[in-house]
């Protein structure tokens, strides 16, 4: 990963501040992402990695600040070899209860934001022949009580992954989805009920992943031994979708 230039969007936090803090201690140059009210803890990030991070505020729902924010970067470093979609958010609610505003503004982060970065990284990445690596969720394979916008949202990801490692792998690029199944951050930390222990019964090494473990997924896929993998989809669930 020395000197790779990495963009992993949502990463003040969770999931994607791990996936940075590992890029970082492989050598990568990070550009790190998040909406403007997580300004603080982005800083805090780019900080803890040093010169090596920079930060980027943009909503990647928003196409605009999507193309304004991969300008910078181009212009900050110089290129793109490796586009992270992490940001992701869910809104949970049955059906029968759900809003038209719930709904859509899921589908707009989680899934319209794969396609504003994707669209707007790709000819970086073309250019560099880097890979592309989407956060889907177990959820969008299998679905889940309560999350039929999330559940939309990831398996819309898994499609995507698929269609575009079709369109772009002969340009070099390779376009991989990692399915994690439940995971330690602040997305979970307040499941309802009994949620938390039925999940861990089901997962068969029994407890939640920890967001390194899906870090070193992304590591793997992004690097140069996962070559020939292209258009798949990896789950780091403990095996709870086995
Ligand atoms: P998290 O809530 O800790 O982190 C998500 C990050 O995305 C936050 O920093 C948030 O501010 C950022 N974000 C939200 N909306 C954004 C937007 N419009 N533009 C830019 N950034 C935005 O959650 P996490 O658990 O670290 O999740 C990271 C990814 O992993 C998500 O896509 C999530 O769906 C996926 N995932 C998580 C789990 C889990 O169990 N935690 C399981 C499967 C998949």
């Amino acid at each position: 990963m020395k000197n790779k230039i990495v963009l992993i969007t949502g990463s003040s936090q969770g999931i994607g501040k791990t996936i940075a803090l590992k890029f970082a201690s492989l050598g990568a140059k990070v550009a790190l992402n998040d909406i403007a009210a997580q300004e603080e803890s982005l800083k805090k990030t780019q900080q803890e990695i040093g010169k090596d991070a920079k930060y980027f505020l943009a909503d990647v729902s928003n196409h605009e600040e999507v193309e304004k924010m991969m300008a910078e970067i181009a212009k900050e470093f110089g290129g793109l070899d490796v586009l992270v979609n992490n940001a992701g958010i869910c809104q949970d609610r049955t059906l029968a209860k759900m809003t038209q505003e719930e709904w859509q503004r899921v589908i707009n982060i989680n899934l319209t934001g794969v396609f504003n970065c994707a669209k707007a990284a790709l000819p970086l990445v073309v250019s560099s022949q880097g890979s592309i690596v989407n956060i889907s969720s177990i959820v969008g394979q299998r679905g889940n009580f309560g999350q039929t916008n999330y559940a939309a949202a990831k398996a819309g990801i898994i499609g995507f992954t698929k269609s575009l490692s079709k369109e772009v792998g002969k340009l070099g690029v390779n376009v991989n989805a990692i399915a994690p199944g439940f995971i330690a951050t602040k997305m979970t930390e307040n499941l309802p009920g009994q949620m938390a222990g039925i999940i861990k019964q089901l997962t068969s090494l029994g407890r939640f992943g920890q967001p390194e473990e899906v870090a070193e997924a992304v590591i793997f896929l992004a690097s140069d031994k996962a070559s020939f993998i292209t258009g798949s989809v990896l789950n780091v669930d403990g095996g709870l979708s086995a």
